[in-house]
């Protein structure tokens, strides 16, 4: 089946976004949330972090210790990269189990991924959106949604890919500032994508 990858930086509206995909009928893959999820349930990936990071990375009542864990990758990229190495391919299996219920007749499916490009799963899309909107408009929606203050959102943001450089690597684009529709970008794209699904089935 044809697949759409969707990305963005933090609060640029990747998953209101993904809403009106979902209004369309298409489904959409949250592998962020399919992420945070597989960590207490995906058996191997739970065995992969107890013995990369310790058994005490899981409570004996089998809940993940994000303080632990959070401990030790915080600030550490070459252990972020070792849990990422863990993560990433339970995320491709879970897509995987995923796409196998999804209704066959649907003419696309939708992942929505904030490593979407850093993780390869681009690679497994057939084509790929960025969602971008301004600097202080994404500050200004993430301290709104999560509570937060503007360094706890910077300090997020600068962990991230630079949307420049994702950019490159994208192959369409959602404009998500307070000018630009994202009802009417998505409909233009729905169709594109409508006609490549079609293409790609004849
Ligand atoms: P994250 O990477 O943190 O998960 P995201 O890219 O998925 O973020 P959303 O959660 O979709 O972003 O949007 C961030 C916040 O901004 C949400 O509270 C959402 O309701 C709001 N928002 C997004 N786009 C718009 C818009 N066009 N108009 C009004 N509010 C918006």
């Amino acid at each position: 089946m044809y697949k759409v990858g969707i990305t963005g930086g933090i609060g640029s509206g990747k998953t209101t976004v993904c809403k009106v995909f979902e209004v369309l009928g298409i489904p959409v893959f949250y592998a962020d949330t399919v992420a945070k999820q597989i960590m207490v349930t995906d058996q191997l990936l739970v065995d992969g972090v107890r013995s990369a990071f310790g058994v005490e990375s899981y409570a004996s009542d089998g809940k993940l210790n994000n303080k632990h864990l959070a401990g030790i990758v915080f600030n550490n990229e070459a252990e972020l990269a070792k849990l990422n190495a863990l993560v990433h391919p339970a995320v491709f299996r879970a897509f995987g189990e995923w796409e196998k219920q999804v209704d066959p007749t649907v003419p696309y499916t939708l992942k929505e991924a904030a490593l979407l490009f850093e993780s390869g799963s681009y690679k497994m899309c057939d084509t790929s959106i960025l969602v971008t909107a301004p600097l202080n408009l994404k500050l200004a929606r993430v301290m709104h949604r999560d509570q937060v203050s503007a360094e706890q959102v910077n300090a997020r943001m600068d962990k991230q890919m630079t949307d420049e450089a994702k950019a490159k690597m994208a192959n369409h684009f959602i404009t998500n500032d307070e000018q630009h529709s994202i009802i009417e970008q998505v409909l233009v794209l729905h169709q594109q994508f409508l006609f490549a699904a079609g293409n790609i089935q004849l």
